[in-house]
């Protein structure tokens, strides 16, 4: 079965999920004065370029990494309370994940786990132990649980609900933050793996270098974010989904390498393997939102053409690093 955009966003839940959403910016927005000017997330110089603004959201790009970042943003205490209050959140455990669970396990945990395990054996990296940092509803760590691979999974999820529903399908949680993850943990994990969280932090080398220190030398650390660089991001700009006041932070294959770098980890593998930037870009089209009518080559791809050229032309981001979801791989020197 082909992904579509539907898969994992049902449109019968959409106006209940874009009501949450707005109310959630809204509550943003109300502490606006609060936001605080920061470096650049990736390498750190202070030399923001004006790109857009988005529902009251600016966006800047660092012209050093190119890293595409809000700024100034919501400071920490805000952020705490807009994640704990948040009725998009709620939304999106009462209805969405639920209803679209099956697909997303399909469509992206299954392949997740497949791409993570591929990792691990081309590089040989030990299978003692993995912890996710960011487990959400668990379905990353039980579906590796399923393999047998690894001895022991381990998810780090502060949140209690969600820290519940992990433990109810077996999977062994630390409910804390990952800042205040005990010191026993500390260079236990074979492999430190985190899934679309880096985005929305406000302090993101902070969090690669908690994950650092629970790496035992010789491990690996996976990430995975929006490549700021991708072709929908890129294309649509503020139209792009992806663009939104939740995520802080778009990184791009380089930038994140360099962050990498400086906490002493080596950069192994880093690739795009996106599946939905073309369709994303034509829908935006179809919807009337996005014109292609001044670029000729990308009307004939995505939309005159769109049965002949659509998927080669995904495949064709991928394969250049040019989709709008990246991972990276990154190895602890062994001492
Ligand atoms: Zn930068």
């Amino acid at each position: 079965m082909k992904l579509t955009e539907e898969d994992i966003r049902p449109k019968q839940l959409a106006s209940g999920q874009k009501i949450a959403a707005l109310t959630d910016l809204g509550r943003m927005l109300t502490r606006s004065s609060e936001f605080v000017e920061v470096d650049c997330p990736a390498c750190g110089q202070h030399d923001p370029q004006p790109c857009y603004v988005k529902n009251g959201m600016s966006y800047v790009s660092c012209p050093h990494c190119r890293t595409l970042y809000v700024n100034p943003r919501p400071p920490p205490a805000v952020l705490d309370w807009f994640y704990r209050e948040s009725p998009n959140y709620a939304y999106w455990n009462k209805y969405i994940f639920p209803a679209s669970e099956p697909a997303r396990r399909e469509h992206i945990f299954v392949p997740r786990v497949d791409r993570l395990l591929d990792i691990c054996a081309r590089y040989e990296v030990q299978t003692d132990a993995l912890l996710e940092v960011g487990a959400g509803f668990g379905t990353f760590c039980a579906e590796l649980n399923s393999r047998d691979v690894f001895q022991r999974v381990v998810g780090v999820e502060p949140t209690p609900d969600l820290a519940n529903t992990c433990r109810s399908r077996g999977v062994e949680i630390i409910e804390s933050p990952i800042e205040h993850v005990r010191t026993e943990a500390v260079g236990q994990f074979d492999v430190v793996a985190s899934f679309e969280v880096i985005e929305h932090l406000f302090k993101p080398v902070e969090f690669i270098a908690h994950m650092v220190r629970l790496i035992r030398p010789g491990g690996v650390l996976m990430l995975t974010c929006p490549n700021g660089q991708g072709f929908d991001i890129e294309t649509l700009g503020p139209l792009s989904t992806t663009v939104d006041h939740e995520h802080l932070n778009y990184f791009n294959p380089a930038s994140m390498a360099g962050l990498l770098k400086r906490h002493g980890m080596e950069l192994i593998e880093s690739f795009t393997p996106g599946k939905l930037d073309a369709e994303l870009v034509r829908n935006k089209v179809l919807e009337g939102a996005f014109s292609l009518e001044e670029q000729p080559f990308l009307k004939k791809v995505l939309i005159d053409e769109w049965e002949h050229h659509g998927a080669a032309f995904q495949d064709f981001l991928v394969a250049r690093g040019m989709s709008s979801n990246l991972w990276v791989v990154a190895r602890k020197p062994a001492t």
